[in-house]
């Protein structure tokens, strides 16, 4: 655990199986404690998180979780006694959609199967992440959940944090924000070690459009400091927000050039160059392959709505093209 401020610890909870290795959670103290971003619902993540909570001696925090990726969410089951979580509407709407059933991943699945995904590497991929989301998604339908708009207000400690939705890395991710101190608790939506992983998503469909506009919204407020998700912190936000969008105008060029005819999304993200294992797609694991399609697919989507490419549809698969000018 590592003192940020008077009243803000960090915790890296460690992320078993994950390459990001460990979440940042953020705990806040004073009167009503707050818990930001949890980890996933194994027992190493739950013994690190609770451990810090007893050492501050917080017995019933209340929580905020910046989205629904299980490695935010995930462990919020194992933390009964609490003042509620805090969770952006859209995000809740998830929770609701996905309650009791895998229905809204298995959407997501089924799309990326349009788009060229063969089979045999979703099977793999899906017994991989469903390693992770079991046990974590049922354990939602009985937690306290208190649903969050544009500008509500949390108050934790000394602190009011003002919730900003920033679509885009997920349907309704929101960051927190400390006008007085000018703190940007920002999740997924701003790292510094990684680029934010976009993809297509049943509740979002444009989300590479909905995170540039949400990164540029974050240039309207003063921020001295950065808390993220995952890795560093405190690096500067306007220059890594200008990276990230030219890292995605780059990407956006290659696929243009990759573009050869009539490709689905898989045979795309085939043919672009990716900084995992030296690029080489045939060697890349299966849950890579399934992360980088729905990369590409959101870039598909974002240059179709741009007018540059044109989609078409057979047999209910995805194809694309490019509009010649
Ligand atoms: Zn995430």
């Amino acid at each position: 655990m590592e003192k940020i401020f008077d009243d803000v610890y960090l915790v890296h909870v460690p992320l078993p199986k994950s390459p990001l290795k460990y979440v940042n959670s953020y705990i806040i103290t004073g009167e009503k404690p707050l818990v930001i971003d949890t980890g996933f619902n194994t027992e190493e993540s739950y013994s690190v998180l609770n451990d810090a909570l007893s050492e501050l001696k917080i017995k019933r925090p209340s929580f905020f979780i910046t989205h629904i990726h299980a490695d935010h969410i995930g462990l919020i089951g194992r933390f009964p006694e609490n003042y509620g979580v805090h969770i952006s509407e859209e995000e809740y709407k998830i929770i609701e959609d996905s309650s009791g059933t895998n229905d809204y991943w298995l959407r997501m699945n089924e799309y990326l199967m349009r788009n060229g995904l063969p089979e045999e590497d979703l099977k793999i991929a899906f017994r991989i992440l469903n390693s992770i989301f079991v046990g974590t998604y049922p354990d939602l339908l009985k937690i306290n959940f208190i649903s969050m708009k544009e500008g509500s207000v949390i108050t934790t400690g000394n602190r009011k944090l003002r919730v900003l939705i920033t679509p885009g890395h997920s349907p309704g991710h929101a960051c927190l924000y400390d006008e007085r101190d000018e703190i940007l608790f920002s999740g997924d939506h701003i790292l510094f070690t990684i680029t934010p992983n976009i993809t297509w998503w049943p509740s979002l469909q444009n989300s590479l459009e909905r995170y540039i506009i949400s990164l540029e919204k974050m240039k309207e407020i003063r921020i001295r400091d950065t808390l993220p998700g995952h890795g560093e912190i405190g690096g500067e936000p306007y220059k890594r927000i200008e990276e990230i969008i030219e890292h995605h105008k780059k990407r956006l060029n290659e696929i243009m050039g990759a573009l050869d005819g009539e490709l689905n999304a898989f045979q795309v993200a085939a043919s672009i160059k990716w900084n995992v294992m030296n690029g080489e797609w045939n060697l890349f694991p299966k849950m890579q392959k399934y992360f980088a399609l729905g990369e590409t697919i959101a870039h598909l989507i974002y240059l179709e709505n741009m007018r540059l490419l044109s989609r078409i549809e057979r047999n209910g698969k995805i194809y694309y093209k490019k509009i010649l000018k």
